[in-house]
């Protein structure tokens, strides 16, 4: 039976070794793996450091580096629990892994990069334990999504779902854009606001109803009519935008800029019993343009006002572009970005149908003019480099 010295010289045959000064130049490229415990963690890691305590290497580790023949440099605080974690890796069949020798206090003592990371607080680690189960998100999904931005066009029956299971969720800054006051005929669906709070603004409404839901959630108002005047200026700096618009020139609109800023849209339409949602992202898949070139006549597209909703309906779609949203942010799984997703809600079905760019799209095509915001009318056509002469 081998001693803990024997165990760990024979170890170390098996693997492959790097000095801190080696392993430096190789930031950014291999993926550092800091397997120490928490504690250990948060007084200071390497940078971009992924951090899985050595107890969850096995479980987690596919999770969290999917590529086997991704490089990988694993530390621990003197490169011993480390040695044995490498070797572990290797026999999972990643194929190029390198233990860190010394560990992070050789490599701080040398004066290499390191930095405190921010972690959750211990009403955090509460609030958000469902999440940090899950090896697909943890801490640092967690506070990836503490420091994410998503605007939300509309506190109505999409907005409202989806609000709250983002504010749920832990999205730190949940933008919501909506010129609407709350009205009694709005409660059958739009579950942001209550009956105290009709005739009230519906973006100071669901601040109350977000922030009483998730104190750490920082939500941004904007009472204004969404149009070529603020769109660019609204929406930088969000990294995913959940559309629940229901009028064209608005989905148009959002289109254009979105593709200018090059932000991810959520978009989300209901309509009596059916739901559709899809992705779009800017210039990998179809825009909204690709989908739907030009919007229909108005008399075969009524808006929920003149057609009517059926309550729960939104819940659903809105909940499905909530959870699309935390997807892109965190890169999980794979976005609806080329499909849409259609619901039934009377047959109870879901199917997707594949949506391809458009290579002549006006706006993502090839061959596409520079793409200039400006209101639609009604015919949502995008518009001309140089506007027409105004008449008027
Ligand atoms: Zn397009």
């Amino acid at each position: 039976m081998p001693g803990f010295r024997e165990l760990l010289s024979e170890t170390r045959k098996r693997i492959r070794e790097v000095d801190p000064a080696d392993a430096e130049p190789r930031l950014g490229d291999a993926t550092f793996i800091d397997i120490r415990e928490q504690d250990e963690y948060e007084q200071g890691t390497i940078p971009g450091a992924l951090f899985i305590p050595r107890g969850h290497l096995e479980s987690w580790i596919e999770n969290r580096v999917t590529e086997k023949d991704r490089p990988i440099v694993l530390f621990c605080a003197s490169g011993i629990r480390s040695a044995f974690g490498a070797d572990t890796l290797q026999q999972l069949g990643y194929q190029d892994v390198v233990n860190l020798t010394g560990g992070f206090g050789r490599w701080k003592n040398e004066g290499r990069p390191w930095i405190t990371p921010a972690v959750l607080n211990p009403e955090q680690r509460t609030r958000y334990a469902r999440h940090l189960l899950l090896p697909e998100v943890g801490e640092a999904g967690q506070q990836q999504l503490l420091e994410s931005k998503v605007l939300l066009l509309g506190a109505g029956g999409l907005g409202s779902p989806a609000a709250l299971y983002l504010a749920a969720a832990g999205v730190g800054t949940l933008g919501i854009v909506d010129m609407d006051v709350v009205d009694t005929s709005n409660l059958q669906r739009q579950i942001l606001h209550n009956v105290d709070r009709i005739g009230e603004r519906k973006v100071d409404s669901a601040k109350k109803t977000l922030t009483q839901l998730n104190p750490d959630v920082d939500v941004v108002t904007y009472d204004v009519r969404f149009g070529a005047d603020n769109v660019l200026e609204i929406i930088d700096g969000y990294d995913v935008i959940v559309d629940g618009t229901d009028n064209f020139p608005t989905r148009y609109l959002l289109n254009d800029a979105s593709l200018l800023k090059r932000i991810p849209v959520v978009h989300g339409s209901i309509f009596r019993f059916e739901g559709q949602v899809t992705v779009f992202a800017p210039y990998e898949g179809p825009c909204y343009r690709c989908l739907l070139p030009e919007p229909p006549p108005a008399e075969l597209a009524p808006s929920c006002a003149e057609a009517g909703v059926l309550g729960v309906l939104p819940g659903i779609v809105g909940s499905i572009q909530a959870l699309e949203a935390i997807k892109l942010l965190l890169g999980l799984g794979d976005p609806l970005v080329g499909k849409l997703l259609a619901y039934d809600a009377l047959e109870t079905s879901f199917r997707t149908f594949k949506v391809r760019r458009d290579p002549s799209c006006p706006t993502c095509g090839e061959h596409s003019a520079p793409i200039v915001i400006a209101e639609y009318d009604d015919l949502c056509l995008p518009h001309a480099i140089e506007p027409p002469d105004d008449d008027g």
